[in-house]
Formats: structure tokens, sequence, C-alpha cells
């Protein structure tokens, strides 16, 4: 006898915030292939979900807490006479509500969903239980389809770098995609001398204790480079970088209220600079060291499960059609589950992603030349970026792969 535990999709998409946001459904089949010799009936049918957390603060203290565990028994199979070499099929729905917690994985903290199927039978002395796990992914998406487009600039004047520009955009930005990156630097003093520029993700978790709610502890601050220029290079100007995937960060969190984990991140910008000596200056010896130049900024990044041509597959074949690896989850230094699936932006090349951009970015010329607009900031790309991922999702247009 055979049991199986299938979804849609292992990523269930909320949206925390939304007051008139419809309440999403996760739905669970069971497949009970019975063979040859099954047993003679079944007792007892049940489908879980449930969301675990684990909290390893700084200091040592350590909470693990299991946040709900939804349980549906499957009434039409209590006391069902179980026929040979048959497939049996049930469904179970589950509401879930967009308020509930994210998947989650760091350093300091875990929390994970799970679908757990129970089929109890009865056995020749006491009844007998098969179990079967699945892991599933809860995944917030940001209040608005704003935060997907992003774009921003900064100027500054710095001592002796003078005026200096900074920009940060994305047409899809989220963990694991891209972000273009500009810096102009046009008048420098001539005793400058740029060693490296380095654009980092800064990432940092608060732990909020669910048992004693006067506990808060602050983890620190991990500094995620994703991209370094040296020397020369730094006068290109321009450069496209993949921001850290998920096994390295996480996405930021929908509200920075809530108890448990709440992630933020923040992007950094640091120019690493000395000055030579100027034959008639009488400098100290401080000034051939080298000095580092930073700006930051808060920036809210989501998960790099919300790819905007991210397909919802019906169930087609015989095997899910969402598998995910089996993992321990409470293991704190193995690989993401993510990392070995296809179904977000980490496992997106480069070029995918670009062409992606350039058909959002036509998308959006047609779009105004269709208003009799002329191209300029006043589009609502927000617009555009839902229209061009509706086509993605009724599969009319597939991104198009440079040659
Ligand atoms: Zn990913």
């Amino acid at each position: 006898m055979k049991l199986r535990l299938t979804t849609d999709a292992s990523d269930l998409f909320l949206r925390p915030g939304l007051e008139n946001a419809d309440t999403p459904l996760l739905t669970i089949r069971i497949h009970l292939d019975t063979g040859k010799k099954p047993p003679p009936r079944m007792d007892k049918l049940t489908i879980s979900v449930s969301s675990h957390e684990t909290l390893a603060f700084p200091s040592g203290r350590y909470e693990a807490t299991t946040l709900f565990d939804w349980t549906q028994e499957i009434g039409e199979a209590a006391g069902l006479a179980i026929q040979p070499n048959t497939m049996y099929t049930w469904q179970a729905i589950f509401r879930v509500s967009n308020e509930t917690d994210e998947y989650h994985r760091s350093q300091y903290a875990r929390r994970y969903q799970k679908g757990t199927v129970k089929l109890t039978t009865p056995g020749l002395l006491r009844p007998k239980t098969m179990t079967l796990e699945k892991n599933l992914f809860f995944v917030h998406q940001p209040a608005s389809d704003s935060t997907f487009s992003y774009s921003k600039s900064e100027s500054i004047v710095a001592d002796r770098l003078g005026l200096m520009l900074v920009k940060a955009a994305s047409v899809h930005l989220n963990l694991g995609g891209y972000l273009r990156v500009w810096l102009d630097i046009p008048t420098p003093a001539p005793e400058v001398q740029i060693q490296q520029f380095e654009v980092s993700l800064l990432q940092s978790i608060v732990l909020r204790s669910r048992s004693d709610l006067k506990i808060e502890e602050v983890c620190p601050v991990e500094r995620l480079p994703f991209l370094t220029v040296k020397g020369k290079e730094v006068d290109v100007g321009h450069w496209i970088a993949r921001l850290p995937h998920d096994s390295a960060a996480r996405p930021s969190s929908s509200s920075v209220l809530k108890r448990g984990i709440i992630t933020t991140h923040s992007l950094e910008f640091a120019l690493t600079y000395t000055l030579t000596d100027q034959p008639n200056s009488t400098k100290s010896k401080d000034d051939s060291s080298s000095r580092v130049y930073r700006v930051r900024w808060p920036i809210e990044v989501p998960s790099c499960a919300l790819r905007y041509y991210s397909l919802r597959l019906p169930e087609y074949a015989q095997d899910d059609a969402a598998p995910v690896p089996e993992r321990e989850r409470d293991e704190f230094v193995s690989p993401n589950e993510h990392t070995s699936t296809e179904h977000c932006v980490c496992g997106q090349p480069l070029d995918v992603l670009l062409a992606i951009e350039g058909e959002l970015v036509a998308a959006r010329l047609q779009d105004e030349a269709s208003r009799g607009n002329t191209p300029g900031e006043d589009v609502q790309p927000p617009i555009v970026m839902d229209e061009a991922r509706l086509k993605f999702e009724s599969g009319t247009r597939t991104p198009k792969t440079p040659s």
C-alpha cells in the first residue's frame, strides 16, 4: 500500500496588511494506491497543516513554538473497506489567513510550514499508522506591486570626493534578482585614488519572544556584498549585479511590529580610496591610508519566489506537480530547499532576467504610446508590470533568451 501527498504548488502566496484581499486556499490531495494485499479497512484519515518556529537568540536563549496545527479528518474514509489494486483520492482545502507568518530560514531563526497526512488501519495487536509529510512555503507578497519596480538615487557631497551620485534600479526587485547600479564622481580632488567600490545588502534580524513579551534581541547585522569593483574599473560607472539569493538572505518582513522574526534591509554603497601625497603638502601619514565612504538607505526586498511569470500548474501527472526536496529543516547549516528547485528567481540566469526587463520596458513604451503620452517618468510602472505578468501567466509570452 502506498500513500502520497500532493499540492498544486509548494508556495502559498499571502498578502498581509491588505484589508480586502481574498483568503488564499491551500488544497492538499491524498492518494492511496492500495496494492495487492491492503489492510481490510481504514479507521481514520487526517490531514493537517502546521507551522513551526525556532528562535536562537544571540544571548543563548532558545525558543521552539508550534504556531498552529490545523487538522481536518476525512469523514468518508473512516471505516471504509479497502479494495485491493485501487487508487483512492481525497482532498482537503485549508483557508489560510493572509496574516499567517511566512517561511523563514536564517542563522538565527527558522519558521516553516508542512502538510502531514496520517492514515490509521487495523493491525494485529494495535492500530497501524502511516504518516507522510510535505514541506510547504508560505510567502508574503509586498503590500504594493510598486515595490518590485525599484529606482532610487542620491547625490552627496563628500570631503575630497566632491559630488557623488549613486543610483540603484531594477524592474523586478527581489532576492536572487538583479540590480542596476550607477556611480558617478565627476570632480574628485586630484590626490584621490579610488581603490574599490562595493555594494552590499545589509540584513538585520530582530527576534521577539513569543512567551515573554518583554524580550527582544537584535542579531548582528549581516553584510552581504554582491558587487565589488576595483581600481580603474570604477570609472565604468554602471554595472548589473545579482542580489544575494535565498540561501544567503531572507526577504524583508511585511510588518516590523509582529512577534517572532523581523527582517529588515538596507543597501550600502562603500567607496574605498586613498590620498596620494602631493609634492608640496605637509600631510600626516594617516592621509595616505585608505578611507571608506559609505552611503546607505533602507530597502524592502521581496521573496525570490515572487517571479512575475510564476506559474501555478494544475496537477496533471501521477507525480507531484510541485515536488520539494526532503531536507531536515531544523538543521541550521545545510543549504536551503529553494536552491535545488527552479521555481524562483535565484534559479534564473541573468540573461533571462534582462530579457524580461527588455520586454517590460518595451511594454511600457507601447503602453505610453497607446495612451498618447510622451515617454516619461509619469507612467506608473505597476500597471505595466501587471499587464506583462498576465501575459506571462497566461502563457502567451515567454521570456526571450538572447542567443
Ligand atoms: Zn530562490
